[in-house]
């Protein structure tokens, strides 16, 4: 768990208005959490800190790649990571009364006497939400770099395709010819 002091900030030391942290996170850094459906994290987290009287703005900054399974073909499959988040921590006398009642989700309290900002909660609960929701190689990408191309061509040819569909419409057309040409 002392790996996770790497990710608190001393704010009472800290001068009023902006300052920058930077954090390099690979898949050590997820050892703390429960497993991950997700692999090879090379991402970099920045967080603009803006210290105001008796609250801060945070600014986190996610970029990077990480691995994870397509959905379609069972592959490794790489993800960029792009997306900011930004929150508000105000200082208070009654924090876990003031968390459950706020309904902002980029709101959070923390007690007025604390001294750190444990910022690894926020990181993990970021970099998960920067990940692509559609976790696919695309359907063109039969040949491509990272497709189980076996797996895709068995799931195309279970599928109807395109000139299937043509053709019968063209033979309903046919049809109706002959229905006119009877009539
Ligand atoms: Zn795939």
């Amino acid at each position: 768990m002392s790996g996770k002091r790497t990710y608190d900030i001393a704010f009472v030391g800290l001068k009023p208005g902006e300052h920058q942290f930077s954090y390099e996170i690979t898949d050590k850094f997820f050892q703390d959490y429960d497993e991950q459906d997700f692999t090879d994290v090379n991402a970099t987290v920045k967080l603009n800190l803006d210290k105001k009287t008796g609250f801060f703005l945070l600014k986190f900054d996610v970029g990077g790649s990480l691995k994870v399974i397509c959905d379609r073909c069972g592959n490794n499959l790489p993800m960029q990571l792009w997306d900011e988040f930004k929150i508000v921590v105000k200082l208070v006398d009654n924090p876990d009364e003031m968390n459950e009642q706020e309904e902002d989700p980029d709101v959070y309290y923390i007690d007025r006497n604390e001294s750190h900002l444990h910022l690894s909660d926020w990181i993990y609960e970021f970099i998960n939400l920067s990940i692509p929701m559609t976790r696919m190689c695309n359907d063109a990408e039969i040949g491509g770099p990272y497709c189980n191309k076996e797996v895709l061509e068995k799931l195309n040819k279970l599928r109807p395709s395109e000139d299937n569909h043509h053709s019968i419409w063209k033979d309903l057309d046919k049809f109706k010819g002959l229905e006119e040409n009877s009539n």
